[in-house]
């Protein structure tokens, strides 16, 4: 199950779950970073296949890793907020939550915001889709299941896929060791089949 229920997008509307079905391009995303080993490694790969991404980034991990951070900016990629600690909105009070995500915009400049989880209550969800663009995803990559290998990975992601369609991955260590190769085989993948890996605009 690589697809999101349907009740979700009707639950919340406005939420981004995919761009244009009709131009060639995708958006490969990067939940958890900036990380100081696993990101240089993911922005060098992209560079090899002239792709552009989207990063959304834990406001934490901005604080403790700057210059990682701005290297993603000045390679051309887009960023997103991720909270500042990788909460779940669910179970937290609005008022906590919109704090977590209003700290972290002050390093992570722009509008576009990606739930922890996909985890967000509907009081939550309407108060920040006045200042922010909530970026859910039409394709999961797993890259955090142990049990997965990267070729089953890519294989799932290539099958999924489609024209503006929103990947999540993993800029994380846990992730590492299978999305770097899985990533690859993607970058491959979308190449061979003509579909440009493109950063969003808010
Ligand atoms: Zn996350």
């Amino acid at each position: 199950m690589t697809r999101p229920p349907w009740l979700l997008r009707a639950l919340f509307p406005g939420m981004l779950w995919h761009g244009d079905r009709n131009r060639p391009e995708v958006y490969l995303t990067f939940d958890d970073g900036p990380h100081p080993d696993v990101t240089p490694k993911v922005l060098d790969l992209l560079e090899q296949y002239t792709a552009k991404a989207t990063f959304f980034c834990v406001g934490a991990n901005v604080q403790a890793h700057p210059h990682v951070f701005r290297h993603i900016v000045e390679s051309g990629h887009a960023v997103g907020n991720h909270t500042w600690s990788h909460r779940s909105g669910w179970g937290m009070s609005r008022k906590a939550y919109v704090e977590e995500i209003n700290k972290t915009s002050a390093l992570v400049p722009g509008p576009l915001f990606r739930p922890p989880y996909g985890r967000i209550g509907l009081g939550q969800y309407y108060t920040l889709r006045k200042s922010y663009r909530v970026v859910m995803w039409d394709v999961l990559s797993y890259d955090w299941k142990a049990e997965r290998t990267p070729e089953r990975i890519a294989a799932d992601v290539l099958k999924a896929i489609r024209p503006g369609s929103v990947v999540v991955f993993h800029d994380s260590a846990k992730a590492a060791p299978r999305m770097m190769p899985a990533l690859e085989l993607v970058l491959k993948g979308l190449k061979a089949r003509g579909l440009r890996c493109v950063a969003m605009t808010p």
